[in-house]
This record gives C-alpha cells, structure tokens and sequence, in this order.
C-alpha cells in the first residue's frame, strides 16, 4: 500500500510534467473507484493546473475553478506518459494534456479515488477531520503529549489515527517506536512528555529519509515500461518479525494490533 513518502515523491515526480500545463482531454474507463468518479471531472478542459499538494495521502491538482483529489488507495499508480501509449488493465483514468503529456491513473484493486471538489469545496469532509502533518509546523513538541493525556489506546494505534496524525501508516509506527524505544504496547497517556518529543522527531526523521530515498530509488515516472513501483527501504523492524534485532541480536516479536502487525524488539523497547 503506497504510504504518506510515496505520495509525496509521486508529487515530486509528475509536478514538473503537469505544472503549468493545459488538459486537452479527460478519459474516465471506469467510474467505479472507491467513489463514483464525478462527470464534473470534464469541466476541466482547457484549465490549467497551477499547483499540486498534498494532504495526507491526497494529491491535489489545483485548478481555478476547484481541486482534483486523487488517492491511490491500496494498490494506485500514477505515470506521466505520452497520450498514444497503450492503455492496459486497470487503467481507469487519464488526463491528457495539450502539450500530449498524460497522467494516467491504475488501480487494480480501485480503492483509490478522483474526485472533484468544486470551488475547492471539500464537501464529503475528506480533509477538514484530519490531524496535523507529520512533516509541518503543527506537528511539534508537546502536541503529542497533549493529545495523548489520559488515553488509554496502545501508542501504536494512537500514532496511526488520521486525527491524531496523519500518514504515519504500519510500517512507519513500527520503524518510529523501534528507534525510539518505546514498545508499541504502550499506553499512550503513560508515556512522558520527553519522550513523546522524541517521538515527534523520530517520526519526521523516519518519514523525510523515505521520501529522500524513495526520490533516489524510484524509476522516472515519465517511464512507460513498468510502473513506478513502491520503494524497497531499509526498515530495521517491520517485515523482520523473528530476525534478529540490529541494535541488541536479540530476536524481534511480532503480535497483531488494531489487526495490523506490530514488530518490536522485547530488549530495545521499553
Ligand atoms: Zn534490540
């Protein structure tokens, strides 16, 4: 599943090709994302794209008269091609451009979403409820602290609650509580504030070396055989479960939490 580092070196990655740049043409394949795409999305020939964020795990291409939202939900890519290339499964959406470049969207799993936000309006409330960025200003020292006095719910689950903070997915509460030696068990209302402030920078250290990674590892994005894939990282425990742990040889623990897989070391981790 694409985490919060790949949205953001997919940004990286189309925003010089569609910055600046005119749609010619809309091509919807298929509807049926995780939400009907909306037939609004026409509206959007002759628009220019004049800049593309991100919130969460959303891409948004911001256009005069609205937002395009668009999410890769479990299994979504994004490829800057040449209108002409051959479409295959599960290319449900495409954005062509004047000067003939193309964004096009695959799915296979379409769980990932397109939608329009007219006005930039965000009427179905995706954005307004979530939590501060792990990587901005907000997300600062004692801010966890604060939200987590008197919560009884294991650190974990806390960190990967989108109104608590958002995109610190599985892989990242594993690697940011390894480093920071806090088994993931942990009642987050018993957890001091130092350590949460260590937390705080582990969390924005553990995300920006992905990103950095990813935007190093990465295959072009304007490449047309083989999509740009999901990046190998270094992870130091998730995926690791019954290996021995980098710091003390002892051997990692695996259990499952909220139904994820928590990987943590019984020696590290306190
Ligand atoms: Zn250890």
């Amino acid at each position: 599943m694409p985490e919060l580092p790949e949205v953001e070196v997919c940004r990286l990655g189309i925003s010089p090709h569609v910055l600046n740049n005119k749609v010619s043409k809309v091509v919807v394949r298929n509807a049926q994302l995780r939400w009907p795409i909306p037939t609004d999305v026409q509206t959007l020939v002759g628009q220019m794209v004049k800049s593309i964020d991100r919130r969460a795990k959303y891409l948004l291409l911001r256009f005069d008269s609205g937002t395009l939202l668009m999410h890769l939900g479990m299994s979504g890519t994004i490829r800057v091609i040449d209108k002409g290339t051959t479409v295959i499964k599960h290319d449900h959406f495409d954005l062509q451009f004047i000067n003939g470049t193309t964004l096009r969207l695959n799915d296979p799993r379409r769980f990932g979403a397109v939608l329009w936000l007219d006005n930039h309006q965000d009427e179905l409330g995706l954005l307004s409820k979530l939590g501060p960025e792990p990587l901005g200003d907000d997300f600062c020292y004692g801010y966890l602290f604060k939200k987590a006095k008197n919560r009884k719910v294991p650190i974990k689950t806390f960190l990967m609650n989108n109104h608590i903070v958002v995109g610190v997915g599985n892989i990242y509460a594993n690697e940011a509580l390894f480093q920071a030696g806090i088994l993931p068990t942990t009642k987050a209302g018993d957890i001091n504030e130092s350590r949460l402030n260590k937390l705080t920078d582990i969390i924005k250290q553990v995300l920006r070396a992905a990103i950095e990674q990813g935007g190093t590892t990465l295959k072009d994005f304007t490449q047309t055989d083989g999509k740009p894939g999901y990046f190998a990282q270094s992870l130091f425990v998730y995926g690791r479960a019954g290996k021995g742990c980098i710091t003390c040889r002892a051997t990692l623990l695996e259990i499952r939490q909220a139904n994820r897989s928590s990987v943590y070391c019984p020696n590290c981790q306190k």
